[in-house]
């Protein structure tokens, strides 16, 4: 029999990368969608296999965005959306986070079930943003599940870039399932949803200036200067290896099919952060010290959560927040 082939959208992107990577450990055939052949040969260097190729899909918010790319690639039996824009830096919340994500989810459904009606799952990267998190929405007694939606309107996800942001992940995820319910397509659908992904990028990193938007939380700690005020954020995290890995079992798993896996190991805060990298990495000299104990007190004060039922599907330990930091740390630290 030959093996599975798994088609990943947005295939150089931060997670997307683990997702690939895995898969090809895995020994399943991948082709990956990118914006321009210049990412596409990056990737195609890094990952160093037959097994994986490229396909070039500039627009996912293109009607019909998908639909060369699965006629001419007929074997694949699972598709994995992860591709979404996740910036801030953006002009217009409409077209630049609103469109592409909902209609990016929505073209990919349609074109598997137009021209990939061999698709037996699909997987699409949703987010806690989708489950949680709008400013009204941050009750101290509420615990979270994968039985929650943010409350965000589309009216107030136009308010700005963050809560456009909040937005696209909610919209795109009910597109994705509302589709599934009207068209029963051929496919099952499961969707992963983590709050703050951190964790080493899955190739060495090239160029330190540049990140994507998660990771720069921990990159911008590190260029902190002594006398520097350290951010009062926090929220919850989880490891990328723990994301990439929950993709695969996604489809692998009977048992995840039609379900929400909500991805979430614990707390952090940047002050956390910055106690974990002054713990372990004592030659850093630049980075403040702050208020140490702080740490406690603003991931007492972050989002309660309780995705016991993710865990029993997926049978999974996540990985802790210092395995990432340090693993995140020590990467950045050795790229040139
Ligand atoms: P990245 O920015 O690294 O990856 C995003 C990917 O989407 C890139 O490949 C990007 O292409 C692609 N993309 C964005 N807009 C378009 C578009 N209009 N047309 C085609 N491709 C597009 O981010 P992450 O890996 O962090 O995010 C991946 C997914 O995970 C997203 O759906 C995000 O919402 C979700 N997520 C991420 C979390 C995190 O903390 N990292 C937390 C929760 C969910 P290009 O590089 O060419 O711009």
């Amino acid at each position: 029999m030959s093996p599975t082939a798994v088609f990943v959208s947005g295939a150089n992107g931060f997670i997307a990368q683990h997702i690939v990577k895995l898969l090809i450990d895995k020994n399943y055939i991948v082709i990956g969608s990118v914006r321009s052949p210049v990412k596409g040969d990056e990737l195609v260097a890094n990952i160093n296999s037959p097994n994986f190729s490229y396909v070039v899909v500039p627009d996912i918010g293109v009607s019909g965005a998908f639909d060369e790319a699965l006629k001419a690639h007929p074997e694949v039996t699972v598709f994995v959306h992860t591709a979404s824009p996740f910036r801030f830096d953006i002009s217009d919340i409409e077209k630049e986070l609103l469109t592409p994500a909902i209609e990016g989810t929505k073209n990919a459904l349609q074109s598997v079930q137009k021209y990939a009606p061999q698709v037996t799952n699909v997987v699409v990267t949703s987010s806690f943003a989708a489950i949680g998190a709008f400013r009204q929405y941050e009750d101290p007694s509420k615990i979270f599940t994968e039985a929650d939606w943010n409350p965000i309107t589309w009216e107030a996800s136009l308010d700005n870039a963050g809560d456009g942001y909040l937005g696209s992940k909610k919209f795109a995820e009910q597109a994705a399932w509302d589709y599934v319910k009207t068209e029963k397509p051929n496919f099952k659908l499961t969707t992963v949803n983590p709050p703050y992904v951190f964790g080493p990028q899955a190739f060495p990193i090239k160029n330190k200036k540049e990140s994507n938007t998660s990771s720069e939380v921990v990159n911008a700690l590190l260029k902190l200067s002594p006398s520097s005020k350290i951010p009062e954020t926090h929220h919850l995290f989880v490891d990328v290896r723990d994301v990439a890995a929950a993709h695969i079992s996604a489809f692998e798993n009977p048992e995840a099919a039609g379900k929400r896996l909500f991805l979430a190991s614990a707390p952090w805060s940047s002050q956390g952060i910055v106690n974990i990298i002054r713990k372990n990495f004592t030659e850093l000299k630049n980075i403040p010290v702050g208020e140490p104990w702080k740490d406690n007190l603003y991931r007492s004060a972050t989002y309660k959560f309780n995705n016991s039922k993710t865990i029993e599907t997926l049978k999974v330990e996540l990985l802790p927040l210092d395995t990432s930091i340090i693993d995140s740390v020590q990467q950045i630290l050795e790229a040139k």
